[in-house]
């Protein structure tokens, strides 16, 4: 009658076939399905071999299959190794030094079984013992091949649990299967050596097909789990952003590294610095902030040390609708903003003179004529065009008109008061908006400027220049408009220039 354990290893090595053949099919798609089939078929061929050995009738073919575990085993341990570096991500495939390192040990267990029969150094003995029974002694040699296995596996079993260890939660189970199911044929193998001897029950063919069913579920899981399943508090944690969760009744729940450094830095002077995990949000941060954040969604907070944050409430809600609070998200801006800041600085601005440019002169005469509409206090406008340029630039060039022209922006900015608007309003055109001045007081600072600009020594590449302006001023008056007032302030400035140029005219 057949023994049950020898029908349980059959059965055991046609289940190892069977896997093994279908993760021999799917080697191109999965890298551990490769060294996977292998040790199946191994596995099949050790529980094969040994239920030979074992519950053999016929002494030579008993003999043969002792020997023919060994080779096999070798080729087990060195997928096992295989399967270790690439579930544990240090190789994707198996690369030639590696292959040629793996081959070794099943090599040299071939040649020593090949010389087995003269060296005795595998098995000294092997078949009937003295009092009659079939027996097998091992030799330095196997001892060698069972040592190197055990090493082999250990490193295995060692690169798996460092992985485990370094893992994230998410692929904690697959390198904990992993290793559990390499341990299991490990320790199985022990107690097999410690209970040396043959003839015994060998759970190791067995615990070994236990070992490829988790392998191949670990396997088909990874597959799956081809993106890294990275943890949403490592994603937090690598944001720049700080993040602060707030659950419905204000309470702060949670936040990642920038969070906390933001709630630092908004939180009120002198208030508790311990943790913020678990208090109100009312309660960490500053009512200076809080006044500003509160009823909004978006907001820039510029801190005490000029930090600008750009801060954002995301609120959250379940699938009722209920409020289940809300998210802070907070960036800090100050570098855009700063750039923000000198693009719009220089949107408005002249690039020869510094002085405004049209887009600005518009809108600010505009609010000026508005302001003086609305509180019945002056305004006036000055015009100023340079007398003659064009003979400059005839006799000297561009490069000496341009520096002129800097010069007479110059000697405009000299003395404007914080309201008053100073702009190069075309080529050497300028315009001087001056809030609170009657017709009268402006008309004294053109004839200044007049007087100064006349005066005055224009350096040049071309030596020395004297050049002079012309001006006309007008005064804001009731219900016109600020186009009105700037072509009432040009046809003064044409008087100027056909009255004989380098004079003051007032609108009247
Ligand atoms: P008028 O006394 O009647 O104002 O005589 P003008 O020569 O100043 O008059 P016109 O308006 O005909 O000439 C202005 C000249 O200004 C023409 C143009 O070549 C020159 N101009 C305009 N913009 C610039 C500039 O940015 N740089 C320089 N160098 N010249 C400019
Ligand atoms: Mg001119
Ligand atoms: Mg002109």
């Amino acid at each position: 009658m057949i023994h049950v354990m020898t029908l349980a290893s059959l059965i055991g090595a046609v289940l190892a076939v069977g896997l093994g053949a279908y993760h021999w099919r799917r080697r191109a798609q999965n890298e551990l399905s490769g060294p996977l089939a292998l040790a199946m078929f191994c596995g099949a061929w050790w529980a094969l071999m040994q239920a030979v050995v074992v519950w053999g009738r016929w002494d030579p073919a008993r003999v043969g299959a002792a020997y023919a575990i060994l080779p096999g085993l070798a080729v087990l341990v060195a997928c096992t190794v295989v399967y270790a570096l690439v579930l544990t991500g240090r190789h994707r495939r198996v690369t030639r030094r590696l292959m040629v390192f793996l081959s070794i040990h099943p090599a040299v267990i071939v040649l020593a079984i090949a010389a087995d029969p003269w060296l005795r150094l595998v098995y000294p003995t092997v078949g009937e013992n003295a009092d009659g029974r079939f027996a097998i002694e091992f030799g330095p040699l196997f001892w060698f091949h069972s040592a190197y296995s055990y090493g082999l596996l250990l490193a295995s079993a060692v690169l798996i649990a460092l992985s485990l260890l370094r893992s994230v939660r998410g692929h904690r189970a697959i390198f904990a299967i992993a290793l559990v199911a390499l341990l299991l044929p490990l320790l199985g193998n022990t107690v097999l050596l410690l209970a040396s001897g043959s003839g015994r029950l060998d759970p190791g063919p067995l615990l070994f097909l236990i070992t490829a069913g988790l392998w191949s579920w670990v396997a088909r899981y990874r597959a799956r789990l081809d993106v890294v399943p990275v943890s949403t508090r490592d994603v937090l944690a690598a944001l720049s952003d700080g993040v602060v969760v707030v659950d419905a009744t204000g309470v702060i729940i949670d936040a990642n590294p920038r969070g906390h450094d933001l709630l630092a830095r908004l939180r009120a002077k002198g208030a508790n610095t311990g943790t913020v995990l678990g208090r109100s949000w009312e309660a960490v941060v500053d009512d200076r902030y809080l006044r500003l954040l509160a009823g909004v969604d978006q907001r820039l907070l510029v801190l005490d040390d000029s930090t600008v944050f750009d801060v954002r409430l995301e609120r959250m809600h379940s699938s009722e609708g209920r409020s289940r609070g809300a998210v802070v998200v907070a960036r800090d801006v100050t570098e855009l903003e700063r750039l923000r800041e000198e693009l719009a600085e220089l949107a408005v601005r002249d690039t020869l003179t510094g002085l405004f440019n049209r887009r600005h002169l518009g809108p600010s005469l505009e609010a000026a004529v508005a302001a003086a509409e609305a509180s019945g206090s002056s305004l006036s406008v000055v015009m100023l065009d340079v007398d003659r340029f064009k003979q400059v630039n005839d006799a000297h060039g561009h490069a000496v008109g341009d520096a002129v022209l800097e010069q007479v922006a110059r000697l405009l900015g000299a003395g404007v008061r914080d309201q008053d608007v100073v702009a190069r309003s075309g080529g050497e055109e300028f315009v001087l908006v001056l809030p609170g001045a009657s017709g009268a007081q402006a008309a004294d600072r053109a004839e200044a400027l007049r007087a100064r600009c006349s005066a005055h020594e224009f350096e040049t590449d071309a030596g020395p220049l004297h050049v002079t302006v012309s001006l006309g001023v007008a005064e804001y008056r009731h219900g016109i408009t600020a186009d009105d007032l700037l072509i009432q302030a040009d046809r003064s400035l044409y008087e100027a220039k056909a009255a004989g140029r380098d004079r003051v005219r007032i609108a009247v």
